[in-house]
Order: C-alpha cells, then structure tokens, then sequence
C-alpha cells in the first residue's frame, strides 16, 4: 500500500465527528429546549489536515483510532472516499469514536462537549505497526488531541528515519516538553497556540515575529505562526531573517479549519517539492487556506487540485 520512493504523507492525529446544533439559545443545566438546524460534519485536526494534504494530490495515510461503531465506520469510509490509506487506522471496542457535541446559539456563541475517546488510546501498539510506514514517508504530521507522548514518540522515530516532521501544537498545553521543539522540522501553530506556548501576546506580525523568536531558540529547525488574514511569520534556523508572508484578501464566510488546511497544504509541498524555499511553501499553502475559508464547512470547504490555479502546482 505504501510505495518507496513515492510522495507519502503521513498524519498522525485525532479524528471526530461533530454533531452541531442551532437553536434559539443554549439549554440551561436540566433543560431540554428545541433547535433549528443540526449538521454532521467529519473533523479532528489531523483528519482535516490529511484531507487537505490528499484531495492536493498526496498518497496519504492516517495513524489514528476509532471506535467500533457507526461513527468509526462511518470515518473510515470518509478517510476512503478522500483516497487515504486506512491500513493504520486501528478499531477498539473499548471506547467510542471521538465525538463534538456543538449547540451554537443565535448569537453565535457555543458550547461544546468533546469526548476523544478511541483517540487517546492511540500508542505503543498501533506505532509498532505503522513503524515500516513511518520510516519510509516523506513527511509526518502530529498534533495534540492524542496522547502527547504517542506523539512525540512517533516524531522520534520520524526524525531518527531522517522523515521530515510538521508538528502543530493543537490544542497548546503549558509546559510542552522541549523534546517536541527539537523534533520538530515544522513547528507550525496559530497566534493562542504561540501565545500560550511563550506567555507572550501574539497580537501583530510583529509580536509573531518576536514570539517565533523563541519558539524557534527551543530548538526546532523552523517555525511558522498562521495569522488568519495576515497570512503567516515564517522563521527558519538557517536563515537569518523571519519573513511575513501575506494572503490573499478574500471575503471570509467560516475560517473553522482554515488552519488545518494551511498545514494539510503545507505538508503536501514538502513531499512533493522538497527543494522549494519554505516561504513559498508558506505562501501557496497561505492561498489554499484563503479558500477554505470562502465557503461554510471544515473538510466540505477544502479544495481539489482541480480547483485552484495550475500556478499552485
Ligand atoms: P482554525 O483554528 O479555525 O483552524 P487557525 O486559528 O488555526 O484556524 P488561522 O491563523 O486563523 O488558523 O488561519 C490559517 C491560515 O488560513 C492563515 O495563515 C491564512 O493563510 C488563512 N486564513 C485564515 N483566515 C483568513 C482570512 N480571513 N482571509 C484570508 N486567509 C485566511
């Protein structure tokens, strides 16, 4: 399933269901009230991100944990359906698939349970069995809503395979061990995640600049910090200068993911153009991620290759 020598990205990360409810307000503690609108939509960062990387072009393959129910049925077959190899993605009766459950109001405000289940019993076992697949992609993906130890377990393996590693610190936990830095290739977040990460406020290219500073002193080979509109600060070890990398200006309709598809993006230029200066890396995935947001929806916004321009490729 895995072919040597051909672009694979590999992700490895959390996958749910989002269950999202519209009504007038949000129920109070023992209320039962009436909504309007309910969707289901697929998500887990590093579902959205293979997404991205795959419908881009990528071979792909997800190291994840679902459970043996209708929803984990139901993402193994969106993983297919996006042409992603499920060979890793293991079924546990032992804990349900992870799940969103999202009441949004008229105001928009929301609240959210989330429940990982399947995903945090992702470890030892299911790395073992991926290992041959790790040691051989081009590039590996991981993110937090795993066990973090998991994560920088396969990291290791990825950076001792001379694999090249994207990790984004999603969602941020304080204290991060400084291992995660140094196995980090890519060391890719948004501004909280950098503001949590540092104690610094991230609010303008400049503090992102000052803050990749030292994110990037921790030890990684580079760092970039997604900005929304503004684009990205894209900082590397063997470049003395951080550049600002802007985006395209579009009118945003639902930006939930955008970051996701950045990094999905991102991914799929390291594997496929590995000689391409980072900053253009940063700049098409800047673009493809200003797409995505044009239009409702996590992974339903994401682009084909067939949609953007042939520039991009
Ligand atoms: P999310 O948590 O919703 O996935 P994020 O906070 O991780 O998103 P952002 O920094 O908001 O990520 O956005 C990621 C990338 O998406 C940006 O670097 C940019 O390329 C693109 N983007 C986001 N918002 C906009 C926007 N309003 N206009 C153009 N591009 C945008």
């Amino acid at each position: 399933m895995l072919v040597l020598g051909r672009p694979i990205v590999l992700r490895k990360g959390h996958s749910a269901f989002y269950l999202s409810s519209q009504a007038p307000r949000l129920p109070k503690a023992g209320e039962t009230i009436h909504g309007h609108k309910f969707f289901i939509g697929f998500g887990g960062k590093g579902a959205n991100q293979c997404v991205q990387a795959a419908r881009l072009g990528a071979r792909t393959a997800m190291v994840c944990k679902v459970g043996k129910d209708f929803f984990g049925n139901s993402y193994i077959q969106n993983f297919k359906d996006n042409g992603i190899c499920t060979a890793f993605v293991d079924q546990t009766s032992d804990a349900v698939t992870g799940v969103a459950s999202i009441t949004v109001n008229t105001a928009g405000q929301n609240a959210i349970v989330i429940v990982a289940g399947a995903n945090m019993l992702l470890g030892e076992e299911e790395l073992q069995r991926a290992q041959g697949a790790l040691g051989k992609a081009k590039v590996l993906v991981c993110q937090l809503e795993v066990s973090p130890d998991t994560s920088l377990q396969a990291l290791r393996i990825a950076r001792k395979n001379h694999v090249k590693t994207i990790f984004n610190p999603a969602p941020a936990i304080p204290g991060l061990h400084t291992d995660f830095y140094k196995a980090s290739d890519i060391f890719c977040c948004n501004e909280s995640e950098a503001e949590l990460l540092t104690g610094e406020c991230v609010a303008s290219v400049e503090d992102a600049v000052r803050v990749g500073r030292e994110l990037l002193h921790r030890g990684c080979a580079s760092v970039i910090i997604t900005l929304g509109p503004q684009g990205c600060v894209v900082l590397q070890a063997t470049h003395p200068e951080p550049r600002h990398v802007p985006t395209s200006q579009v009118t945003a309709t639902d930006t939930t993911g955008a970051g996701d598809s950045f990094i999905g993006a991102l991914a799929f230029y390291i594997a496929h153009y590995p000689t391409m200066p980072l900053e253009e890396m940063a700049r098409r995935a800047n673009l493809i991620a200003a797409v995505s947001v044009q239009t409702v929806g996590t992974q339903m916004s994401y682009p084909f290759k067939n949609d953007l321009p042939p520039e991009l490729f």
